[in-house]
């Protein structure tokens, strides 16, 4: 019997969430999905610069919490991964980090309107998300976030919240999983989406705080199997498409 360990796992499904992200139209050729190391929370993992529909565990490097590499690499590394280590220096219960500019959410981040859930797979990422614009701390800029201060910022307006919309640029989801990151960094836009439409027909009620109460006090882990088991499914379905001749 081969007893994996829980790093070859993890890596893996880091991998897989990539691919599956990508699949969906969350992840772009530029967008990025890390998880925390299981083993050593001073640590996340995150794929070389690649684009995340190719993504294969051979890919995937080790940082320190200050988005430094582990190991020197001889790859070309994301440039706006300090998102994701200064969001992990910032929330002990974050585990995974997405950040994105997924189509479907970029005329909420350029109009900065606030998002209200509207449906109950929306209800799930909570009540609202904050909204962080570079320009009020850092004047003008090229819009990325690749100093330690502007991860740390956006850290600050994310505070306790699900995600955060950045002001023409796109959005940084967080889970307590990855299978939780990736359920919601796919209903995120999918919400938006309903959001915009709804509006359309002059029907935008907000889903009311009893609601959303509920939804979130069912367990993560809970709600992700109940909302689609994405993980489960995408593996089942990889794996019969590597079995076909
Ligand atoms: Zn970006």
């Amino acid at each position: 019997m081969i007893v994996r360990d829980k790093l070859t796992d993890i890596v893996e499904e880091l991998a897989l969430a990539n691919r599956i992200l990508a699949h969906e139209g969350v992840l772009d050729a530029f967008g990025h999905v890390s998880v925390r190391h299981p083993a050593d929370p001073g640590r996340y993992l995150l794929s070389r610069s690649r684009s995340p529909l190719l993504i294969e565990p051979d890919d995937i490097l080790e940082f320190t919490l200050d988005s430094a590499p582990v190991k020197p690499p001889k790859v070309h590394l994301y440039a706006e991964r300090v998102i994701h280590g200064c969001i992990y220096q910032a929330r002990s219960d974050v585990m995974a980090v997405c950040h994105h500019h997924a189509p479907a959410v970029m005329p909420f981040c350029i109009a900065g309107k606030p998002i209200v859930p509207v449906f109950h797979l929306g209800a799930a990422m909570g009540e609202d998300a904050p909204f962080w614009d570079q320009h009020d701390e850092f004047g003008d800029t090229n819009l990325l976030v690749v100093k330690q201060e502007e991860g740390n910022s956006l850290a600050r307006t994310l505070g306790k919240h699900s995600a955060v919309l950045m002001n023409r640029h796109g959005a940084t989801v967080v889970g307590g999983g990855l299978k939780e990151l990736v359920s919601r960094s796919i209903h995120v836009p999918k919400r938006r989406v309903s959001d915009a439409r709804a509006r359309a027909r002059h029907a935008t009620a907000p889903v009311s705080r009893r609601d959303q109460a509920r939804r979130l006090a069912q367990p993560a882990a809970e709600r992700c199997n109940e909302d689609m088991g994405i993980l489960e499914h995408a593996a089942r379905s990889e794996r019969r498409h590597a079995a076909a001749p």
